[in-house]
C-alpha cells in the first residue's frame, strides 16, 4: 500500500512539476513575442524619418539650383525629420535605461515642487505659442527619495501631452502636494480626451489613439511609457481619468520615502 501511495505520490509531483515549467515555457514565450514585437515596431519607427529623409534629400538636390525657395522648404523638412529621428533615440536609450529597474544607486532627496516648477516654465512657452494657460499649484513641501532625471521624464512628459493634445487657448493644470506618505503630482488639461477603450493602453509602447496627430505633433509614443517605467522605480502608480472632448487627468503618487519601506 505504502509502494502504491508513494508512486501516486511522485507521479503527483511530476505533473505539478511539468505544469510548472509549462507555465514557465508560456513566459518565456510571451517576453520573446513581446521582445520582437518591440524590436519590429522600433525598427518600423525608425525607418519611417529615415526614409523620408532620403526622398527629402533627392527632391532637394533637384530643386537646389532651379527652385532655392522649394529648396529651403525641402532642408527645413529634413531638420524636422532628423529632430524627429534624435528625439526618437533619445527615447529608445531612456526606456532601455528605465526599464533595467533600479538598485537604489543613484537616488536622493528631490524637491518635486522645485523640480516640477522647473518642468513647467520650460513648457510655457510651447503653452503660450498655442494660447494655453499653464497654471502651477504647488505646496513648498514636497520631497521624495528618488532619481532626480526619472521625476524629470515623468513630469516633462506629462506637461508636454497636456498641451500637444489641448486645444487652442486651453488650460492646463499642475498641482504638487504631499498626500499623506505619498507626494502627488497631478496633470490636468482641457484637450482632445481619452476614449475610455484606449486609457489603459496609452502606457503601452508605441499606442497611440490618434497615429496622425501624434505624429504631426512630434510624438515618439514613448512619452508616457517612460513615463510609467520611471514611476514604477519610484515604487509609485500613474493612473489616468478623461472625458472625451473635455479634458484627461494624470495622477502620479510617489512615495515619500522611494518605497524603501515597502522592500
Ligand atoms: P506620443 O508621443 O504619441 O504623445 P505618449 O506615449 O506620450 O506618445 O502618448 C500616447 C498616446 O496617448 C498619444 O499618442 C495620445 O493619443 C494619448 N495621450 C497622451 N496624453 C494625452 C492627453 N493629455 N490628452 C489626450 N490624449 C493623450
Amino acid at each position: 500500500r505504502n509502494g502504491r501511495e508513494l508512486v501516486a505520490n511522485l507521479s503527483r509531483i511530476a505533473t505539478n512539476e511539468v505544469a510548472v515549467i509549462v507555465t514557465d515555457l508560456t513566459d518565456i514565450r510571451r517576453v520573446e513575442d513581446m521582445r520582437r514585437d518591440f524590436v519590429a515596431n522600433a525598427s518600423h519607427e525608425l525607418k519611417t524619418p529615415v526614409t523620408g529623409m532620403q526622398a527629402l534629400a533627392d527632391s532637394l538636390q533637384m530643386a537646389m539650383e532651379r527652385d532655392p525657395e522649394r529648396a529651403r522648404t525641402m532642408a527645413e523638412r529634413i531638420q524636422r525629420e532628423a529632430t524627429r529621428l534624435a528625439q526618437l533615440v533619445r527615447d529608445l536609450l531612456d526606456l532601455t535605461r528605465l526599464e533595467e529597474g533600479a538598485d537604489g544607486r543613484g537616488q536622493r532627496r528631490v524637491d518635486v515642487t522645485a523640480l516640477a516648477e522647473a518642468q513647467v516654465e520650460r513648457a510655457r512657452e510651447t503653452a503660450e505659442r498655442r494660447g494655453i494657460l499653464l497654471d502651477f499649484d504647488a505646496s513648498p513641501e514636497a520631497s521624495v527619495i528618488g532619481y532626480p532625471e526619472d521625476l524629470k521624464v515623468i513630469i516633462g512628459n506629462l506637461v508636454l501631452n497636456a498641451i500637444q493634445y489641448n486645444r487652442d487657448n486651453g488650460r492646463v493644470e499642475v498641482t504638487v502636494r504631499r498626500r499623506g506618505s505619498d507626494v502627488m503630482v497631478r496633470v490636468t488639461d482641457t484637450g482632445i480626451g481619452i476614449p475610455e477603450v484606449d486609457q489603459d493602453r496609452v502606457f503601452e509602447r508605441f499606442y497611440r489613439v490618434d497615429k496622425a496627430r501624434s505624429r504631426a505633433a512630434g510624438g515618439t509614443g514613448l512619452g508616457l511609457a517612460l513615463v510609467r517605467h520611471a514611476v514604477e522605480r519610484h515604487k509609485g502608480k500613474v493612473r489616468v481619468a478623461s472625458v472625451l472632448g473635455e479634458g484627461s487627468t494624470f495622477t502620479v503618487m510617489l512615495p515619500v520615502d522611494g518605497g524603501t519601506s515597502e522592500g
